[in-house]
């Protein structure tokens, strides 16, 4: 397991097999490759490995690869990953594919505004903070269906789905009740408005320590780093 590929063929592997597991088909579940604090070549490596879908989660680095790598852009789906400051938003319109950690209706407003000036439409995810977490970035529960209908109310911005990320446990079983409530929350906002389905298809949960188990639990989208481009310093 040395190179890129053969990492990345690992960890698809394991993804296939928590899917089986659960009865779920492998290919509702894509990998997104985290490649914050990775320098470009790390990038193209992965890219050359068939790898498309790449995460950032800091705005400035997120432009600065999208620059060096632009010889790659047909080949690249950048997603950004990060908590995204209300007054950085304007710098991502019409650069990324999904945004992740949407969660606030101030930053659903200027998202919008700022893509109906741009002549885009921006896909996007909420961020939900399921575990409540003083520290941690998303929407609480209770907000959420006020934010999925601000998001649906808006012509600039599309909603694919719901992110979350749990506390960190050295166990990954202990994250799945984190896993479970996301896909829960999301299945009976389905349950009261049918028309909630495909735009709250996507679950972006899993990391490298966990993304079985939130396969298990329902993930569509695991967001892997360490796991593929080695530990971060
Ligand atoms: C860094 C990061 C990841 C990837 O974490 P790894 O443990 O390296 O797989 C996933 N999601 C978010 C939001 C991150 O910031």
């Amino acid at each position: 397991m040395d190179t890129f590929a053969d990492r990345l063929s690992e960890a698809r592997a394991r993804i296939d097999a928590a899917a089986r597991r659960v009865g779920r088909d492998p290919a509702e579940i894509a990998v997104v490759a985290v490649s914050k604090t990775r320098p470009p070549e790390d990038l193209r490596t992965a890219v050359a490995a068939g790898q498309t879908k790449l995460g950032e989660n800091y705005v400035q680095e997120l432009l600065r690869k999208q620059d060096v790598l632009a010889d790659l852009a047909g080949r690249v789906e950048w997603h950004y990953i990060g908590h995204l400051q209300t007054n950085k938003a304007r710098q991502l319109v019409g650069r990324t594919a999904l945004l992740h950690a949407v969660d606030s209706p101030r930053l659903l407003d200027e998202l919008d505004v700022r893509s109906r000036a741009a002549g885009v439409v921006t896909a996007l995810l909420l961020q939900v903070n399921v575990a409540r977490e003083a520290t941690k970035s998303g929407c609480s529960e209770e907000e959420l269906p006020a934010l999925v209908a601000h998001a649906r109310s808006l012509p600039g911005v599309r909603l694919r789905g719901l992110m979350t990320m749990p506390p960190f446990f050295d166990d990954p079983d202990a994250a799945r009740p984190h896993f479970a409530r996301l896909r829960i929350l999301r299945d009976a906002l389905v349950a009261r408005d049918p028309a909630l389905a495909e735009p709250l298809r996507e679950l972006s949960m899993g990391m490298s320590g966990d993304f079985e188990v939130a396969v298990e639990e329902g993930a569509t989208l695991v967001r892997i780093g360490a796991l593929l481009f080695g530990a971060r310093e």
